[in-house]
Order: structure tokens, then C-alpha cells, then sequence
């Protein structure tokens, strides 16, 4: 063994003694193998699935693999003598396995899970019974701002009555000056969402803001972000690397979230035109870039596939595609409108390869072809992988492009 799997394997074992329902929780099911040995696994398996397209660069790693989750989410009911306990739901079942620390999550989001616990008791709040209805608190979800320190509670309650709500808030800051922003979330019916519609600032703005690639973002408790920023940032380089920007470009960034490929990419194109079907995305993308002080960009709030199906019948000149779809993939009739306006380079992003690779057939069949492509781990200590890869028109670069018969893996 050499000595980074030596110090792997020894970091491994202290991991499993941190973790005791390592077994029952299944978030980290790679929690023992030596780091190093997940990446090759990984890469493998990427490797494989995109044989037939281009041969994967080495993974982008993660230096320090632990607490890399800047979303925290811990389920709150009662054991059997009713005393309050706090964690995730067992694998596949309803039942709370108690959890005060996990080697994946932010520490400190952690910690004041763990002092939410305590203070509980002295104000006599009970935890939400599933089986009764009874009780108040029945999630606490935390998001913490990597760059700016900034950290969010959610409370998540069963009803908007909230007893000494002005009491606990100033108990909770004693203990975590830390915390910028509480907001009370009331979700009263039995579903398996955790955040329901209703929504109460009780402290703070209501947000927390984080910064990527230079960039600042509103992050407010249903907005999406990536989970694991080191390695975002990681990606997205990757991802403007590829679409090798001059200035001149028109580029679309389509399932954009929050806009923030789109915002990284403006300053090295004409103009962006982000799409996306939620809502409140939209509404903190259009905040986001007017707090960058971001002009050539405008976010529309429209189903991708709809959207491009309108581009390619207006004939709109498109350069440049960059598309980060949910884990289903993408649709048909965005691929083939993405095939009727013909950009020179599509970057795609993908958080599941294997329906990367579903929409990679259909993109290649006639005029592109995969140039590049690398998995990132932005989910050490799991099996997931997220991809970049490159699509190029066909008849540019030709000598950098592979094609299917002569990649040799
Ligand atoms: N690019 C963003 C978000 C990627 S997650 C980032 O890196 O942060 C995928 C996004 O696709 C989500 O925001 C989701 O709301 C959106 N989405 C899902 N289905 C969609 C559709 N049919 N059309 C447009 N957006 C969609």
C-alpha cells in the first residue's frame, strides 16, 4: 500500500468510528473505500458509458473530501419515552435515526441542529409526532454560505403558532452569534416534501448570500444551489473552459437555476439568455444579476424545451448552449431544436451520466460530436458523479475531434 492509500484507509477507519449508522443512513454508501479508490471506480464507470463518444480526462478530486454539504437537513420527532430526538429517516422507511454529526455535512450546521435539540426541552417544544399530529417542530433545514460565513435556519413547523418565538430566537443567538437569518416555515400536511408554502422571517433577511467565481448569490430556503461549493466552482471553470468564450458569443444557459453559469459566463460573451421553469429561481437569478451589476443577460421563466422549440422557429442565432438539466435529463424536443439552430459548441452538465449518455446519442447522430469530457466529484463518500462534456459542430477543429471508431479505451 502506498502512502496515500495508507493515509486513506487510516482516514477511512477514524471515519467509520465517527459514524455509527453508517449502515442504516445510506448518504454516504462509499463511507469504506479509500478516497482514492472511489475517484478510479468513478472513472471507470465513466469511462465506460461514454466509450462509444470520448475518452474521459482524469476526475476533477476533491482535496478535502469531509463536511462539504452546505445544506443541512435533520427530521425531528420522539423516541419512546418521548424524549425529543433529531436525524434522518432510516433508508427507505419513516423511522428517525438519531444523528448529532455527519462526516459529509457542514459542522457547524450540525452544531446547532444539536443546540435547537437543547434548547427544546427548557421551552418545552415538542417535536411533531408523525402517527398523532402532535407536536411543533418537524424539520430544521440549515444552509450556510461558503465564502461569506452567512448561515440560514429553517424551522420547519406543523402549525404558525409558534409559543416564545422572540425568546427562543434570542436563546439560539446566544449560542450561535453566527446565525444571520431564521425563517419559520410551516408545513401542516403529511407529505414527504419537507418545506411547505407559508413562509415568516423571524430574524435576519429572509437569505443568505454566497459567492462563486466572483459572483454573489441570494440563496433563499427553496432556492437551488449546488451543495458542495469547492467543487462547484471546480465545474463550472470546466464548463467555461469548454465553451471557450471571446466575447462575441450568444450563449444560452438553459435549466439555469439561480443564473449562476449564466452570470459566470457574461463577462466573456455578448450576450445570455437564461431559461428556467421555476419560479423562484428565476425571480433570485433576475436579483442576482442585478446585485452583479449584470447587463447582457435576461432569464425567462418557461419550460426549456418549449423555449428553444420558439428559438429555432424564430431562427434566433445561437453560439453557444450550455445546459444543466435535473437528474431525468433532457427532452426530446429540446435536443432537436438545439440540432435545428446549430450552435457551434453545446456544454453539457450533467449531475446522472447515464441519461447524459441517453441525450449524447441523439445530439451525436448527425453534425456533433463529443470533443471533451470530465466527471467531477462534487459528492465524495457516494456514488454520484456529475459531467461536463464538450460537443463540437462537425467540419470545425476536425483534428481534434474524435470520432466513433477511433477512440481506444
Ligand atoms: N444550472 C443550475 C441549476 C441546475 S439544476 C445550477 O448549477 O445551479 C436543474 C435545474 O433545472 C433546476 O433549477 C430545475 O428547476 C430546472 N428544470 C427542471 N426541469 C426543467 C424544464 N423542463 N425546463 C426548464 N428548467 C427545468
Amino acid at each position: 500500500m502506498n502512502n496515500k492509500n495508507r493515509r486513506d484507509r487510516k482516514q477511512n477507519d477514524s471515519f467509520k468510528q465517527l459514524c455509527p449508522v453508517s449502515g442504516k443512513c445510506g448518504g454516504c454508501n462509499w463511507i469504506d473505500k479509500p478516497y482514492e479508490e472511489q475517484l478510479r471506480a468513478k472513472e471507470k464507470w465513466f469511462q465506460e458509458l461514454m466509450k462509444l463518444y470520448c475518452k474521459p480526462e482524469p476526475a476533477i478530486a476533491m482535496e478535502e473530501p469531509a463536511h462539504y454539504r452546505n445544506k443541512v437537513h435533520a427530521v425531528f420527532g420522539e423516541d419512546r419515552k418521548h424524549n425529543t430526538i433529531s436525524g434522518i429517516y432510516e433508508a427507505g422507511t419513516h423511522r428517525i435515526v438519531p444523528v448529532d454529526s455527519c462526516l459529509i455535512e457542514n459542522q457547524k450546521a450540525d452544531e446547532i441542529i444539536v443546540s435547537i435539540r437543547g434548547l427544546m426541552k427548557s421551552f418545552k417544544m415538542r417535536a411533531y409526532n408523525e402517527d398523532t399530529g402532535y407536536g411543533l417542530l418537524r424539520h430544521v433545514l440549515i444552509r450556510t454560505g461558503h465564502v461569506t460565513g452567512q448561515i440560514m435556519v429553517v424551522l420547519v413547523l406543523s402549525s404558525p403558532v409558534m409559543p416564545s418565538k422572540n425568546n427562543f430566537v434570542k436563546a439560539l443567538l446566544k449560542l450561535h452569534p453566527e446565525i444571520t437569518t431564521i425563517v419559520v416555515n410551516v408545513n401542516n400536511r403529511s407529505t414527504s416534501m419537507v418545506l411547505g408554502d407559508k413562509e415568516q422571517v423571524i430574524y435576519g433577511k429572509g437569505y443568505i448570500e454566497d459567492v462563486l467565481c466572483g459572483k454573489t448569490f441570494r440563496i433563499s430556503p427553496k432556492s437551488f444551489y449546488q451543495v458542495n461549493p469547492v467543487q462547484t466552482e471546480k465545474l463550472y471553470k470546466k464548463a467555461l473552459e469548454y465553451a471557450g468564450l471571446t466575447g462575441k458569443e450568444m450563449v444560452v444557459d438553459a435549466y439555469c437555476g439561480t443564473g449562476t453559469i449564466g452570470m459566470i459566463a457574461s463577462d466573456g460573451a455578448k450576450q445570455v439568455i437564461g431559461v428556467e421553469l421555476n419560479g423562484d429561481a428565476v425571480r433570485d437569478a433576475r436579483n442576482n444579476a442585478k446585485k452583479n451589476g449584470i447587463k447582457n443577460i435576461q432569464f425567462y421563466q418557461n419550460d426549456a424545451g418549449k423555449f428553444l422549440v420558439e428559438m429555432a422557429e424564430q431562427e434566433a442565432k445561437v453560439d453557444v448552449v450550455m445546459m444543466d438539466p435535473p437528474r431525468s435529463g433532457s427532452s426530446e424536443e429540446f435536443l432537436q431544436s438545439v440540432l435545428r439552430m446549430k450552435p457551434e459548441k453545446v456544454v453539457y452538465i450533467s449531475c446522472n451520466p447515464e441519461t447524459l449518455v441517453r441525450d449524447l446519442k441523439i445530439l451525436t447522430k448527425r453534425d456533433y460530436k463529443v470533443t471533451k469530457c470530465v466527471g467531477v466529484d462534487m459528492f465524495p463518500f457516494t456514488d454520484s458523479l456529475e459531467a461536463v462534456c464538450l460537443l463540437e459542430k462537425m467540419g470545425i477543429r476536425k483534428s481534434k475531434i474524435y470520432s466513433r471508431t477511433d477512440v481506444v479505451i
